[in-house]
């Protein structure tokens, strides 16, 4: 048999090494940004469009390069950053693999210009697929521009795998924050299909970290620094009472690299050990400066992550630095010798625990209204205004039976058995809610550990979780809400401004319109800022904040595709946010409006994230356990 082997041609060679280098636009926008710092640049522009899909340009003031450096540039390992392996260990540079601009122009149409300081004339170079379409004289300021035009155009397969605009973008405005977070003192700007979204400056860095964050941002920072033979820690924390549920504000950089680190996270985590409320998650801007020699760099292709010589006290010496500063700046708990014992709290309240002083306001009083509920409201609701819980109130409480009835002899209800109350009891609830209301009292329900709703029912009990089962009602209702158009606004006395990072505001805005149908009403979204004019009726204003939060949160981990699984993230998301806690007294008209809602829904049974939102207990369940 003949021989079989050969050597690939370097364009496959090229577009192989492409798929390590380039997952997608946003890896484009990195390698050329550090190009560009690579050479010395003090000021860079980045222009995008569509997201990078069609056209990703860094432009910069740096050295520039020669003719025959130019054409070089585009061959795989040619790098100006190392000539012996020795060399990786003494790195100053971002790139010293010489693989990037091979690998981009494998995939992608390029076109370089470049000029060095010294020349008279630059050099233009054009390449699609690793082929040199033209090489010519140009005139060109000194630096250089290199445009990647129609990323993964050979590649069929790579471009459809891409994801919409607003979320490579997502990711571009990721890499371009790590990236000039890394380097306050070059100038970045950032065009996206014609208009600015960042123009940073030359500043220090707490002025960088809150150009890019919004002006909110410098009031939650508190320095860190510490200085060992080891490494030097400079950098910002933020204060734990701003700790967010989003994973976002997070970044370590290793000799302005931006690197990522379990290890290292965990070792922040446990400095604000106690500090921080449940699931929440300290922001972080550190900045770690090693000897080169002791981290090695070259275990990950896209350089994200690096290997330390001497992690364990790296550890260490981070986490004592951020407790330090947690505590010089009042921010920890400290201990005071010097207390006087009078101010002690007295024996008998030390097992109580401060009630929170509660306004209550009844946002649906109108003094011109007849007053048709007696004795609603148990209080524990205060400060939530629920539109909804009022609106419909117990009521259906014979379909809710008869529903559930026919259902006790087999295990669990399932939609078929309750759908055929769903409309008719939303619709009709405003004159159940007037003539049925002496009806209501006929069934009790009680409320178990602030947390369940039991009734009776004629074959036996039901148990329903209450914050599932509000989750539900919710969805519902904002799922229908959001399709058609119909929700009821709240319209805000003075209006609520927010602030938003820009990347945060870009997700808000690809929702704008949804949100809109659940009954928020937007005024002027500025850069870092969004003015809020009219909230849903279901929520309160003071949950607002949090909510828009979450939301972004859960659309960051969950990437959107189709406006449909976005609608329904949407509602799943806000439900969630605002259906009632465990741990929430309910009046009983409140529990029983919980109970005829739940029943009401067209999947009564699981919350939308699939969870059971009521057991029933038969008679013959409980018979047998006698
Ligand atoms: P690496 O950065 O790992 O060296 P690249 O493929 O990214 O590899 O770049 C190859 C070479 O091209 C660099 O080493 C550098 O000499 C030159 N180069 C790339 N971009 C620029 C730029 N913006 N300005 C000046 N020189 C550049
Ligand atoms: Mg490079």
């Amino acid at each position: 048999m003949s021989d079989i082997i050969q050597l690939l041609p370097d364009h496959v060679a090229n577009q192989i090494a492409a798929g390590e280098v380039v997952q997608r636009p946003a890896s484009v926008v990195k390698e050329l940004l550090e190009n560009a710092i690579d050479a010395q640049a003090t000021h860079i522009k980045l222009i995008i469009k569509e997201a990078g899909k069609t056209l990703i340009q860094v432009i910069d003031n740096g050295s520039g390069m020669s003719v025959t450096d130019a054409r070089l540039s585009f061959e795989r390992h040619a790098t100006s950053k190392i000539k012996a392996a020795e060399d990786l260990f003494e790195l100053n540079t971002k790139g010293f693999r010489g693989e990037a601009l091979a690998s981009i122009a494998a995939i992608a149409h390029v076109e370089l210009k470049t000029k060095q300081e010294e020349d008279e004339v630059g050099t233009e170079i054009n390449i699609e697929g690793s082929e040199v379409i033209s090489q010519e004289v140009c005139v060109t300021p000194k630096g250089t521009s290199i445009s990647v035009k129609n990323l993964f155009y050979n590649i069929p397969a790579r471009r459809n795998f891409l994801k919409s605009n607003a979320v490579e973008l997502r990711h571009i405005i990721d890499e371009f924050h790590r990236v000039t977070m890394a380097h306050h003192s070059i100038k970045f700007d950032m065009y996206h299909n014609g208009s600015e979204i960042f123009n940073l400056p030359i500043s220090n860095c707490r002025q960088r970290i809150v150009n890019i964050f919004g002006g909110k941002t410098n009031e939650k920072l508190v320095p860190v620094k510490e200085e060992t033979d080891l490494v030097t820690i400079s950098g910002f924390i933020g204060k734990p009472e701003y700790a967010k549920r989003t994973r976002g504000e997070q970044f370590f950089f290793v000799n302005n690299r931006f690197i990522k680190s379990g290890y290292l996270n965990h070792a922040v985590n446990a400095a604000f050990e106690g500090l921080l409320k449940d699931k929440a998650h300290p922001s972080y801007f550190v900045y770690l400066t090693v000897d080169p020699k002791s981290i090695d760099i070259n275990i990950h292709p896209t350089k994200t992550e690096i290997k330390f010589e001497d992690e364990h006290a790296l550890y260490a010496m981070l986490r004592a630095s951020i407790k330090h500063s947690l505590g010089q700046f009042n921010v920890a708990p400290v201990l005071d010798f010097n207390r006087d014992a009078s101010m002690d709290t007295p024996y008998e309240y030390k097992s109580k625990t401060a009630q929170t002083p509660t306004i209550e306001v009844d946002r649906n009083f109108n003094p011109f209204k007849e007053e048709k509920v007696s004795g609603s409201g148990g209080g524990s609701f205060s400060g939530k205004s629920h539109a909804s819980f009022k609106k419909e109130s117990a009521g259906d409480w014979e379909n809710l039976y008869v529903g559930l009835e026919s259902e006790m002899t087999t295990t669990k209800p399932t939609e078929n058995d309750f759908s055929s109350v769903e409309f008719e009891s939303t619709e009709v609830t405003g004159s159940l809610f007037e003539s049925d209301e002496k009806k209501v009292g006929h069934h009790t329900t009680y409320q178990l550990r602030k947390k369940y709703i039991v009734t009776t029912i004629k074959s036996g009990m039901v148990i329903v979780n209450q914050h599932r089962a509000h989750q539900r009602i919710l969805y519902e209702e904002l799922l229908r809400n959001i399709t058609m158009a119909s929700a009821v606004s709240q319209q805000l006395l003075f209006p609520l401004t927010l602030s938003f990072t820009k990347k945060e505001i870009e997700l808000l805005t690809t929702v704008k319109e949804q949100l809109e149908n659940t009954g928020f009403v937007f005024g002027e979204l500025s850069p870092g800022e969004v003015e809020i004019t009219g909230i849903p009726s279901v929520t309160s204003e003071k949950e607002v904040a949090q909510l828009l939060e979450q939301l972004i949160s859960d659309l960051e981990e969950e990437v959107p595709d189709s406006g449909f699984s976005q609608t329904d993230l949407l509602a799943r998301s806000i439900s969630k946010s605002i259906a009632v806690r465990a741990g929430v007294e309910l009046a009983s008209e409140q529990q029983q409006y919980m109970v005829n809602s739940l029943f009401a829904c067209t999947e009564p049974t699981i919350t939308p994230n699939n969870k059971p939102t009521f057991i029933t207990l038969t008679v013959d369940e409980i018979d047998k356990k006698f």
